[in-house]
C-alpha cells in the first residue's frame, strides 16, 4: 500500500548532470571552514595545520539553489557575502575512508555559492553561537550542474568570481589547506557519508558584499561556471 501523506512531500533536491538526462538526487550539504590560509587571515582567524583539524558546517538541503537563479535579497542582514567554491559530490558510499581510498568515493564536481550573511556569522562565532542564520539561508546553497567525474582527484585549477564583471575573488584549488583526498577521510571520520552528499570545499580571500540588481559570476577550470542574480528584498 502506498505512503499516504497530510500534504504532499518535499520534492527531492536535485541537480543536472553534464551530458545525461537523468538528475543528481542531493543527500546533504557539508561546508569546510577556512581551507584557504588567505581567506582564513582576512577573517581574522589564520589556521595552523600541523596543530588544527578541518571543521565544518551543514545547511539544509532545501536551500540548494541552482546556477542562473535570481533570488531575492535575504532578511535580517546589512552585509550579505558570496563565497566561491569547489563543490565535491559523493557517488559512492563509506564510512571511515582512508587518504588513499578517498578516490573511490568521488562522482564528481561543480561550482558553488556559500553564500553568506555575514554579519550574523561574525556574531555567533564572537559569541559563541551556532552558525546557522548566518550560514544556512533560504536560496544560499547555489550551485551548478555536476560535472561526472568518477575516481578524479582534482588538485589544481584556477577558480575566480566576479560581482558585475568585476574579479573579486581569484585562487587555485592547489591553495587548498585540506585537499580533497584529506576532507573525505577527515570528514568520513564523522558521517557515513552517501551517494549524493554534497561538500563546499571552502572559499579563497576576496569575499565581500552584494546588493539588490548585482551579478554573480563565478568559474573553475575543468570544472565550469555558475551565475547568481540578486533580486530586491522581499
Ligand atoms: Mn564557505
Amino acid at each position: 500500500m502506498t505512503t499516504q501523506y497530510l500534504w504532499a512531500p518535499p520534492p527531492v533536491n536535485s541537480l543536472p548532470v553534464r551530458g545525461k538526462t537523468d538528475r543528481l538526487p542531493v543527500n546533504r550539504l557539508f561546508f569546510v571552514g577556512r581551507n584557504y590560509h588567505a581567506h582564513a587571515v582576512e577573517m581574522g582567524k589564520p589556521v595552523d595545520k600541523s596543530v588544527e583539524r578541518p571543521f565544518y558546517f551543514t545547511k539544509a538541503p532545501s536551500s540548494l539553489t541552482p546556477s542562473g537563479a535570481t533570488v531575492a535579497y535575504p532578511p535580517e542582514t546589512g552585509n550579505y557575502h558570496y563565497e566561491m567554491e569547489l563543490v565535491l559530490a559523493i557517488g559512492t558510499a563509506g564510512f571511515r575512508i582512508a587518504l588513499a581510498d578517498a578516490h573511490r568515493h568521488i562522482y564528481g564536481y561543480a561550482c558553488g555559492l556559500d553564500m553568506t550573511r555575514r554579519d550574523l556569522q561574525l556574531v555567533a562565532r564572537d559569541k559563541g553561537r551556532p552558525w546557522d542564520l548566518g550560514k544556512d539561508i533560504e536560496h544560499g546553497s547555489v550551485c551548478a550542474e555536476i560535472v561526472p567525474m568518477p575516481g578524479v582527484v582534482i588538485e589544481s585549477g584556477a577558480l575566480s568570481l566576479a560581482v558585475n564583471g568585476v574579479t573579486r575573488q581569484s585562487s587555485d584549488i592547489d591553495k587548498l589547506i585540506w585537499n580533497i583526498r584529506e576532507i573525505i577521510a577527515d570528514l568520513s571520520l564523522f558521517y557515513h557519508l552517501q551517494s549524493g552528499d554534497l561538500i563546499y570545499t571552502g572559499t579563497p580571500e576576496g569575499v565581500g558584499p552584494v546588493l539588490a540588481g548585482d551579478v554573480i559570476t563565478g568559474r573553475i577550470d575543468g570544472v565550469g561556471e555558475i551565475e547568481l542574480t540578486i533580486a530586491a528584498a522581499e
